[in-house]
This record gives C-alpha cells, sequence and structure tokens, in this order.
C-alpha cells in the first residue's frame, strides 16, 4: 500500500522508535515502505515516516543509479532494528533531502564508512561495513528512529535561515 508521508512538524517523527518483535507485521511494514518510496522516487524511507513508531527502514538507490555525474551502484534493502556498531572518525560532507522535508536540501556532515547490524525480512542478522552515499542514507533513515532529522544536524546559521520555510511545512504549506 502507498501511505501518506508524514511531514516536518508532525510530533510523531520526534519519537524514539521501538524494536520490531517476532509479533510485528514487519513483512507489510516493508510492503508498505517499498511501495510508498518508490512513488515518492525517494532513496530511503524510515518507518515514522509513514506513521509507525518502528525501528525498521528501507533503501532503494535506483532513481540515482545512471545518472551520469554520481555513479552511483544500485544499493537496495530493507534494515530491521538496525545498530550502528561504530562510526570511522573520517566525516565527509554531503547534500541531503527528506521526504518529510520538501524543497530543502542542504549540506550534512557525517562518517564516511560505519559498521552495521541488523536483520533482514527472514530475521537473519547481518554485521557489515558500509561507506559512501550506502552510509550516509543508513546514518540518515537511523536517525529518524531516534527523532532526529537532518535539519538538526545542519549549521545553527543555515538552520536559522531555513526557519521560514520549515514553519511553511510545518503549517502544511509546502515550499
Ligand atoms: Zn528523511
Amino acid at each position: 500500500m502507498v501511505v501518506p508521508i508524514i511531514l516536518f512538524g508532525s510530533p510523531i517523527l520526534r519519537k524514539n522508535s521501538i524494536e520490531i518483535t517476532e509479533e510485528d507485521d514487519y513483512q507489510k511494514y516493508t510492503d508498505d515502505l517499498f511501495n510508498t518510496i518508490r512513488k515518492a522516487e525517494g532513496i530511503g524511507l524510515a518507518a515514522p515516516q509513514i506513521s509507525l513508531s518502528k525501528r525498521i527502514f528501507v533503501i532503494d538507490t535506483t532513481p540515482l543509479v545512471g545518472i551520469d555525474t554520481m555513479s552511483v551502484e544500485k544499493f537496495e534493502g530493507v534494515f530491521i532494528n538496525p545498530v550502528i556498531l561504530d562510526r570511522e572518525r573520517e566525516k565527509v560532507s554531503m547534500s541531503e533531502g527528506c521526504l518529510s522535508i520538501p524543497g530543502i536540501y542542504e549540506e550534512v556532515i557525517r562518517s564516511q564508512k560505519i559498521y552495521v547490524r541488523y536483520m533482514d525480512l527472514q530475521l537473519k542478522v547481518h554485521e557489515e561495513e558500509l561507506d559512501g552515499l550506502k552510509a550516509r542514507i543508513f546514518q540518515h533513515e537511523y536517525d529518524h528512529l531516534q527523532g532526529i532529522l537532518f535539519v538538526d544536524r545542519i549549521n545553527i546559521l543555515r538552520r536559522k535561515l531555513l526557519t521560514g520555510k520549515l514553519n511553511r511545512i510545518k503549517k502544511g504549506k509546502i515550499i
């Protein structure tokens, strides 16, 4: 099912999400997340963005694959109860956006490489190293599960400049 995406200003985006258990219909959550991200042509979507306060997100870089200037490889998956075990000290700055904060793109500084653990749809546990764009999207989506948004991580001056735009999104008047 394609689900409406929750916008900046909604309290659910600020909650700490709870762990997925065997009682959860994580197959349905996954289907809803993938259907919604594809409709929106996004590259990452976390459960709180579809009103679900659970620790699950999906990534699908397909919309960026084939863009000449980016040379992005396809990276697609569902990440259940994800944990960032370690972050490399080397940081990089990259422009980010978010389906819950339409029309705003800002430079965010994050670790270039991270070491993560998560479960897949069969609840099999994986531990792996991610770098570059994969690490970038993972960190952005993982933040959503903590109630953190990328605009919280930009410098205070830029944030002040965005106040008007953010307030308009909050009031439901996008742009
Ligand atoms: Zn986001």
